[in-house]
């Protein structure tokens, strides 16, 4: 059986990771290590993942002509991604700076670059390849008026469309609840999204009746090391993360969403989807780094049993 075709609309951008001693200050210089670069962006991330879960996918978005952009292409054509349609823009590659300090935690700087081409006219040169799949995983890296476009004409062609909100916007336009057939919010994005009070439990829950109200099909927020919740109108189910040794987290929510979507286009349901997405994510969170992070197929196979 043909293998239903997933189309990954978002940002690609070389990440640089950088590790200082302490982060600096507003008119302070630091000296840091080497640089560490690593293919990312969301979009790719989510491509290359569906991609090394033997997903059959597509990607669309932008990168510069640069020695960036053709090893991000490099990297996705590695994990069997289809890049053919990605725009080679004028503008360069887009870079996330991730300045890292001796206790490990980050701050980071993000030229969006070539991401900004991959707006409205560019998904409307680009309309058959939203034909041709039958799931569109789209993430908010990218010009927020390219995504709900791309969202409202996959609706219009009775494709099944995946948001997740990252980063989450103030709020979702009103008119595009009706498009979404699953959302997948992590908690706090979720909590920006409904103004939940808090991450608890029962709040998460009503988070999650507001955008179910709203008109959204299925919810699915992803909760860390406490797995996930699926709500629609009729289920309402945790799934428990798994027991593992965390090492980084790193494209853990992108592991996940990118799971989801290569289960549903093999046609297994929304439950068994997430309960995939749970393992896949678990061995993600086990490696270093974002896309080598990512499991193969045959990995998942032998842990998910
Ligand atoms: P994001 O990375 O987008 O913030 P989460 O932190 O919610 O998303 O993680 C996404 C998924 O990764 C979780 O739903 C879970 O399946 C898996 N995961 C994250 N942290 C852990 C952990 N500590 N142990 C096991 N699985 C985890």
């Amino acid at each position: 059986m043909d293998k239903k075709k997933i189309l990954v609309i978002g940002s690609l951008n070389m990440d640089w990771v950088l590790k200082v001693e302490d982060i600096p200050v507003i008119g302070e210089t630091v000296l840091g290590g080497d640089i560490q670069e690593s293919p990312g962006g969301k979009g790719a991330n989510q491509a290359f993942a569906a991609g090394r879960l033997n997903g059959d996918v597509t990607m669309l978005g932008a990168v510069g002509c640069d020695e960036n952009g053709r090893t991000l292409l490099e990297n996705l054509k590695l994990a069997g991604v289809h890049t053919e349609f990605i725009k080679k823009s004028r503008k360069k590659t887009g870079l996330a700076i991730i300045t890292v300090n001796a206790d490990g935690d980050n701050c980071i700087t993000v030229s969006p670059g070539a991401n900004l081409s991959c707006d409205v006219s560019y998904i409307k040169e680009n309309l058959q390849v939203i034909e041709e799949c039958s799931i569109l995983l789209v993430q908010m890296e990218i010009p927020h008026d390219a995504v709900y476009y791309a969202m409202e004409q996959a609706h219009r062609m009775g494709k099944t469309v995946i948001f997740n909100p990252a980063p989450a916007p103030v709020q979702i336009r009103e008119e595009a609840y009706a498009w979404i057939d699953y959302i997948t919010p992590n908690e706090t994005e979720l909590q920006k999204l409904t103004k939940i009070r808090d991450t608890e439990q029962e709040e998460i829950e009503r988070g999650c009746a507001i955008l179910l109200e709203k008109g959204i099909k299925n919810v699915v927020v992803t909760l860390g090391s406490k797995g996930a919740l699926l709500m629609n109108k009729t289920v309402r189910r945790n799934f428990a993360a798994k027991k593992v040794q965390v090492v980084d987290t790193t494209a853990a929510g992108d592991t996940f969403n990118a799971a989801m979507a290569v289960f549903l286009a093999d046609g297994k349901n929304i439950s068994q989807a997430v309960e995939f997405a749970n393992a896949a994510a678990a061995l993600t969170v086990q490696k270093k780094g974002a896309q080598n992070a990512v499991p193969h197929w045959k990995d998942l196979e032998e842990n998910h049993k």
